[in-house]
């Protein structure tokens, strides 16, 4: 079942102790998008400038990737760049130039309105629900990123959209944040009194938590000897996770356990080279391969 993506697509210029670029395709939707649509086909809403060439689109070709809703707009594309520590734990954004995607208002493209799985990508929480106001009906499931500028800067307009959505995805420090709590299980707790029914935390290296209902799902990072960038691994996550529940059109418990591994899998590969460059090879068996190789390596036998 098609699964709608709003969010950004950029450059970015990344710094780790393993190698740089100053320019290369990023953005989270691209990362999400390459990700998902190794699972279900994806529909992509992003902007873009004239600076983004048919040589830089063609990193969605040879996907099940829909490119009307990604709109070429006069101007330069959204640029980020971030400089990483030695260890790779921390990071230091350098250059944020909005650009194009200072403007940006979605559209979506007629044929996108009844998609019934959406993501929405890390904008300006009002431009969210903008994106909801136009689907044609209520969709299966909408879920949800968004990051510490907005939390800080837009707190009312984001608790209005948290309320119309299903499922939030969110990274630790910001679950915190949006919940005003400093322990995990409370944070979820209050961030299910704000709307949403499932909340994801992820918590890079070490792994992700789905909270749903009573139940809680732990869910390692897949082991790695080496990883290169960690730029992306968040919004891949979310591509593993939305992907897998668009591609099984099921939104039950069980489904959504599944999907954790789903996104802990594409997580890890999107940190095994610089930018999407692993992405782009990736196939469906090998996340196949590496999904069942995280679940043997977390069941237990009591
Ligand atoms: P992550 O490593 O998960 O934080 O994602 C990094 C990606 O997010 C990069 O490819 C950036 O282009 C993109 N990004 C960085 N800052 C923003 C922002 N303020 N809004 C939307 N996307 C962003």
């Amino acid at each position: 079942m098609s699964l709608l993506v709003v969010g950004s697509v950029a450059f970015d210029g990344i710094q780790t102790p393993f190698g740089s670029t100053e320019r290369t395709i990023g953005g989270a939707a691209t990362y999400f998008s390459l990700c998902a649509s190794l699972l279900a086909p994806v529909r992509l809403v992003a902007v873009v400038g004239d600076d983004f060439s048919a040589k830089d689109r063609a990193v969605f070709s040879g996907r099940k990737i829909d490119l009307a809703g990604l709109e070429q707009a006069k101007g330069k594309s959204f640029f980020w760049s971030g400089r990483y520590s030695d260890d790779l734990r921390t990071r230091e954004t350098l250059v944020t130039e909005l650009n194009v995607f200072a403007e940006f208002q979605p559209k979506l493209p007629e044929a996108y309105r009844d998609s019934q799985f959406v993501f929405l990508g890390n904008i300006d929480p009002t431009l969210q629900r903008h994106v909801l106001s136009q689907m044609r009906r209520r969709p299966a499931l909408v879920a949800l990123d968004t990051m510490n500028y907005w939390i800080a800067r837009t707190p009312e307009e984001l608790a209005k959209t948290l309320r119309l959505i299903d499922a939030l995805l969110i990274n630790d420090e910001e679950a915190c944040q949006i919940a005003g709590e400093h322990n995990l299980l409370r944070a979820a707790k209050r961030i299910f009194s704000m709307g949403p029914k499932a909340v994801v935390i992820k918590r890079g290296e070490y792994g992700a938590m789905l909270f749903h209902r009573d139940a809680i799902l732990a869910v390692p990072a897949y082991p790695l000897e080496k990883v290169h960038d960690p730029t992306g691994a968040g919004d891949s996550f979310a591509g593993g996770f939305m992907g897998y529940l668009a591609g099984r059109r099921k939104i039950d418990h069980s489904s959504l356990r599944c999907a954790m591994i789903y996104g802990s899998v594409m997580g890890s590969f999107a940190v095994e080279q610089l930018g999407v460059e692993r992405l782009r090879k990736l196939t469906r068996r090998e996340v196949e391969v590496r999904a069942r190789a995280l679940v043997r390596m977390t069941s237990i036998r009591l």
